[in-house]
């Protein structure tokens, strides 16, 4: 049941790869982020200096990546692309950054995750360009400046919460993204439809972006899953009858639920009368681990206004008893 995963699997990256818009007006939806970051770009350009560093914060698959390589590509500069679990040893970050060419862009992605050493060596040459390089061990360790060539940092988080201040601090532009409309996520399906030469009617595209939780990497996946059913079982048309009989097989409900989306739900309304019950309990009545419950359903269902997680436990909407076809208790939250 991985279809509604907002992270990326492996063997989809290359799908992904021909589906990433390339330049800022090709990224749908976002229209404050593009604005501003427009200006940071052009603003930079006319001055011929690199642009501020930037901070890309927000939920997975809502286009973290692709605006850093769009922003590399606005810049007409190479990209090198790490992460933050990437860099453990802060040497491997002191030889990526003394590589950098001029105005290069890197982009780190979950850079909360970055160590310490690495993070204090980003300090130096966020804000000087400059990294010091130790020589030696132990008492003899002298530690050596080296100039580098004036980049821009993009680092991209899911938990700008649990960035640090000095880190924060250094960047001079910090863009939220928020989940899709629904109609934006129609024009993500249709830009994708014409690119995998799929032929989406209006309402098949309506279909599928209701189903695809806010995120378009979510859409694109329902968009190929669809299409392998339009393909196999009709003549490939993909309209709103087809998209729902293929996200049927796939367990996708109408609000974009999954079977365990709604295991959970099930289960804190017949087992536990609608809750409050903590998220252990839930778990097990669920057969899955809390993490799993607590990292990949609920922020979904907190965010469909299905479940409350209030500080006595969990508790389901009077929305959640409705959409399993039942009715509210009195004193279920609307
Ligand atoms: P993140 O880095 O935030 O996890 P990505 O940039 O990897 O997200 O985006 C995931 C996929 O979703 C991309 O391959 C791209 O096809 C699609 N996508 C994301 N945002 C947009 C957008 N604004 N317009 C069009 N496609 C998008």
């Amino acid at each position: 049941d991985a279809q509604l995963s907002p992270v990326a699997e492996p063997a989809e990256r290359d799908d992904e790869a021909t589906l990433r818009p390339r330049l800022l007006t090709e990224f749908v939806g976002q229209p404050r982020v593009r604005e501003q970051l427009q200006l940071v770009l052009e603003g930079a350009q006319r001055r011929g200096a690199p642009p501020d560093h930037v901070l890309l914060s927000g939920p997975p698959g809502l286009g973290k990546t692709s605006l850093a390589m769009i922003i590399a590509a606005e810049l007409g500069r190479p990209i090198r692309i790490t992460s933050g679990p990437a860099l453990e040893r802060a040497g491997d970050l002191a030889a990526m950054l003394s590589n950098l060419a001029e105005g290069e862009v890197m982009f780190i992605d979950e850079i909360h995750r970055i160590a310490r050493p690495a993070e204090e060596m980003l300090y130096l040459a966020m804000e000087d360009f400059r990294v010091d390089v130790v020589v030696g061990k132990g008492p003899g360790a002298t530690s050596i400046p080296l100039e580098i060539a004036p980049f821009t940092l993009v680092g991209a988080t899911t938990r700008s919460g649990s960035l640090t201040g000095p880190l924060r601090d250094r960047f001079g532009f910090t863009a939220h993204m928020e989940f899709y409309a629904a109609e934006e996520l129609e024009q993500v399906l249709r830009r994708s439809a014409t690119i995998l030469g799929v032929d989406l009617r209006a309402d098949g595209a309506a279909e599928v972006a209701g189903r695809s939780r806010g995120t378009p990497r979510i859409a694109n996946r329902l968009l190929r899953r669809v299409r392998d059913y339009a393909e196999v079982r009709g003549d490939g048309r993909v309209d709103r009858a087809v998209a729902r009989a293929a996200l049927e097989v796939y367990d996708v409900d109408e609000l974009g639920l999954d079977r365990l989306d709604r295991a959970v739900l099930g289960a804190l309304v017949r087992s536990f009368g609608g809750g409050p019950v903590g998220v252990a309990t839930l778990a097990v009545a669920v057969g899955e681990e809390p993490t799993t419950v607590e990292e990949v359903c609920e922020p979904y269902l907190v965010r469909a206004g299905m479940l409350a997680r209030t500080p006595r436990g969990r508790v389901a909407t009077a929305l959640a008893w409705s959409h399993l076809g039942l009715t509210a208790p009195a004193d279920a939250p609307g």
